[in-house]
């Protein structure tokens, strides 16, 4: 079907999310007297207009896993232009980290947003379409990144009232899932270690709209390797220790893009190598669930042993988290929904049920080092006729939803910063 052109939106976003006028964006001082909620609006209304040129600047430019280089600078300059001071560049990789500090010490609390876009030679619905062929932003990362900036600005305005400090980590890489491990390996948290991190990833939910649950959000993608080799009948016992590896898993390949309980396990196996006197058998699995990745795990490291003939021993390596999904802190996710709750409206977060095993992210690997929640921001318009469906070919995000995800997440960062 043909997709429908979009309208310029400049101007249009803060008119319709904000109910505010358009005109005179570049940053001219916010009004930050009053209490600290409307402050943080203020500037969110200052920055609209800029907020939608630089999202669609990216969008313009996107750049794949590992070549961040333009969106880095980009994010620097314009972290520059709002007036902080303390932002780092290349760690692991093009990663940008910035911290502002609160004028009293206390918590850090860290927002992330990844950068980088996706492969896709599909024609770009929008009229601010991808200039470098055949890569585009259809995972709407552009969008997460100009809520990371948003916020920026936010905060660097409420500096003098904050009791703490906001961490901003840019990160490259995450369609690779290489980036959260490369930014830990390089010490993102190591002289200010977050007391929480906080993300969002765009969502085919209407725009307005926030999801997330407490506990595994997004499944988590392991792999193995299987060695079989002996003097026994080696074919025989690869087909069984393939036969038992299949069996395991629970959704089959076409239904990866559906919705399933939080106990799936979706394998999916390489057809096995065979050389003489040794066999191998490598795959992944996609799991959410901690016991059914227990599961998997035991019989790659013991059950497929016991299954095969005499004369054929059998040896295998696990590695957990190769990629490591998203599991949200219970307690951390609870109290930013209230949070979001009572400053959007109760009825914004929907409460997300069940897993989609074909979509995963690597924010758990900043999960692992500390607690965090994450939630899906809807950019659909069903209206307009854009579906913000992350990697189909007519991905479109609605931009008013920038200001949605920066007044969450600014919601929820406020919660946890005292401010006077
Ligand atoms: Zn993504």
């Amino acid at each position: 079907m043909p997709f429908p052109r979009i309208v310029p939106l400049v101007g249009c976003l803060a008119a319709f999310v904000l109910g505010c006028s358009a005109a005179g964006s570049q940053a001219p001082p916010a009004r930050v007297d009053g209490p600290v909620d409307d402050r943080a609006r203020a500037v969110l209304e200052r920055d609209a207009t800029r907020l939608v040129e630089f999202r669609r600047d990216l969008h313009r430019h996107p750049e794949t896993s590992g070549n961040e280089a333009r969106t880095a600078r980009a994010v620097s300059d314009e972290l520059r232009r709002l007036g902080l001071t303390e932002i780092r560049s290349n760690v692991g990789g093009f990663g940008v980290v910035a911290i502002v500090r609160g004028r009293r010490p206390g918590p850090t609390i860290a927002y992330r947003a990844d950068m980088d876009a996706v492969a896709s030679t599909a024609p770009d619905p929008v009229d601010f379409r991808s200039v470098n062929a055949g890569v585009r932003h259809i995972c709407g990362h552009d969008i997460h990144t100009t809520i990371g900036v948003a916020l920026a600005g936010i905060f660097q305005s409420l500096r003098d009232s904050l009791v703490g400090n906001v961490m901003f980590v840019f990160q490259p890489a995450e369609e690779r899932a290489t980036g959260a491990n490369a930014m830990l390996a390089a010490g993102v948290f190591t002289a200010d270690r977050p007391a929480a991190v906080y993300g969002l990833h765009t969502a085919p939910y209407e725009a307005g709209l926030l999801g997330t649950t407490p506990g595994p959000m997004m499944g988590g993608r392991d792999r193995f390797t299987v060695s079989l080799t002996g003097s026994g009948d080696l074919s025989a016992a690869t087909n069984l220790a393939l036969q038992a590896l299949q069996q395991a898993g629970t959704v089959p390949p076409d239904l990866a893009f559906t919705n399933q309980p939080i106990d799936f396990i979706a394998m999916s196996l390489a057809p096995p190598q065979v050389a003489a006197g040794q066999a191998t058998i490598t795959g992944t699995v996609t799991v959410a669930a901690s016991a059914s990745r227990a599961r998997v795990q035991a019989l790659v490291t013991t059950g497929l042993a016991a299954l095969v003939p005499a004369g054929v021993s059998v040896s295998g390596t696990y590695q957990a988290k190769w990629i490591a999904g998203v599991t949200n802190d219970t307690g951390l996710t609870t109290r930013a929904t209230a949070a979001i709750r009572a400053r959007l409206g109760a009825e914004t977060v929907r409460a997300v049920t069940g897993i989609v095993p074909a979509f995963s992210e690597d924010f758990g690997s900043f999960q692992g080092v500390v607690p965090g929640a994450f939630y899906f921001l809807g950019v659909s318009n069903s209206s307009r006729g854009w579906v913000g469906m992350p990697h189909a070919p007519e991905y479109v995000a609605d931009e008013a939803a920038i200001a949605v995800g920066a007044r969450a997440m600014a919601a929820v960062i406020l919660d946890r910063l005292s401010t006077r």
